[in-house]
């Protein structure tokens, strides 16, 4: 038999591309002047010349790579500081650094399930805690997106002895928040742990940042976990579980994910230690975020967000990519989020608000947002194609 094995990603590819949901990678290149609305970077630090310089005096001290798993030659000083001072950021007692968020939400979900727990997370976590799930080995529970009385109910019915709750703090899609305190209070209730995702949270809620557990009151408590990200407002790479000393020395035995990867290298944990120790002594950092979304929602007509994510939701996945494209013919670079990073029909251009975005900027933002919002809502409006367009 001589048929082509793989012919079936040629034929996956045209349906794709027929739903308008093909992906492409667009390489940034140097002096493009486009106004960013679409990463991470939500307190502009990721050029900052003080986190660079982080980055490079760790390179200098230590090397380009961490050289090896953290239990043998990957932990540098640097990295047992940068938990030191993560964890005291958010108020919990103990901190440990993996290669990046995606690894910890892995790591520590599978290293406090297993075959005799329950996990119950909500519909709208993050992909890396529906993948911790599946690896975890546990029977896994989804409850509709922020809904507590459907968790008290899976907690309270179950036969297992353990378990935990999962939950983004400030959704990723959307930028809505869990409602913590009365999960928590059911969590409690029922004996299980909660893991809380802030990979969105710290640098924009809270006191100057310190993510939405400690808004709501919440830190440190002893059963919470918290799980973040350097990549975002910490303008680096990595990742970290912030938690108990109990569950810290726990992950450093089990989590499969911290053992079996190589340590998080070094330039990383420079940058982020210089980024954290810049918003510790520029706490407004965090309101000034949430002052820019609120001004870009406000062009975009949409609800005044609750984090530095502006979701503005137009249906149709071609809709939303040639709004995205329009934009970015006029200088702006947006986020489009389609199926099945979203639910089907919810296809939207996903806004990130900055710290560091200028007045100019902000006009420039106000005539290109409006012009091919006002534009894209025309042409799709219900009446002329029978299309829906949410906004
Ligand atoms: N959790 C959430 C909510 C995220 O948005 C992301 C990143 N997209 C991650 C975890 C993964 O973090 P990292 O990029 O550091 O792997």
């Amino acid at each position: 038999m001589n048929v082509d094995p793989l012919r079936w990603l040629d034929e996956r590819a045209a349906d794709r591309t027929r739903a308008g949901l093909r992906r492409q990678l667009r390489a940034r290149v140097p002096g493009e002047a486009l106004i960013d609305l679409a990463s991470n970077d939500y307190l502009g630090l990721s050029r900052h010349p003080a986190v660079a310089a982080g980055a490079v005096e760790a390179v200098r001290k230590w090397g380009t790579g961490s050289t090896g798993s953290r239990l043998v030659t990957g932990t540098t000083a640097d990295h047992e500081q940068l938990e030191t001072e993560l964890a005291e950021f958010v108020g919990a007692e103990a901190g440990l650094v993996f290669s990046s968020g995606y690894a910890a939400n892995l790591g520590v979900v599978t290293a406090l399930a297993g075959r005799e727990a329950l996990v119950v997370s909500d519909a709208g976590s993050h992909a890396s805690l529906v993948d911790a799930c599946r690896l975890s080995r546990a029977r896994v529970v989804v409850t509709p997106h922020r809904d507590v009385d459907a968790v008290d109910r899976a907690l309270a019915q179950r036969t297992e002895e353990r378990a935990l709750v999962l939950t983004d703090s400030v959704f990723s899609a959307d930028g809505d928040l869990a409602p913590l305190d009365a999960l928590h209070r059911v969590t409690r209730a029922n004996g299980a742990v909660l893991i809380v995702d802030e990979a969105h949270g710290i640098g924009v809620r809270g006191d100057g940042g310190r993510g939405l557990v400690q808004e709501v009151g919440l830190a440190g408590e002893p059963d919470l976990v918290i799980t973040a990200t350097l990549s975002k407002a910490l303008a680096t790479q990595g990742g970290a579980v912030l938690a108990s000393e109990r569950v810290r020395a726990h992950l450093i035995d089990a989590a499969r994910t911290f053992i079996f990867d190589t340590g998080l290298a070094p330039a990383a944990v420079g940058a982020a230690l210089a980024a954290l120790r810049l918003l510790r002594a520029e706490p407004e950092m965090a309101g000034r975020v949430l002052a820019r979304a609120g001004e870009i929602a406000a062009v975009a007509g949409v609800a005044q967000p609750e984090s530095a994510v502006v979701s503005v939701v137009l249906g149709e996945p071609q809709v939303a990519y040639d709004a995205a494209q329009a934009c970015r013919a006029r200088g702006l670079s947006v986020g489009c989020f389609r199926p099945p990073s979203v639910p089907e029909g919810t296809s939207r251009l996903r806004l990130t608000a900055r710290a560091d975005l200028t007045d100019s900027e902000m006009e420039q933002i106000t005539a290109v947002l409006g012009d091919v919002l006002a534009a894209t809502r025309v042409r799709h409006a219900p009446e002329s194609n029978g299309r829906e367009v949410r906004a």
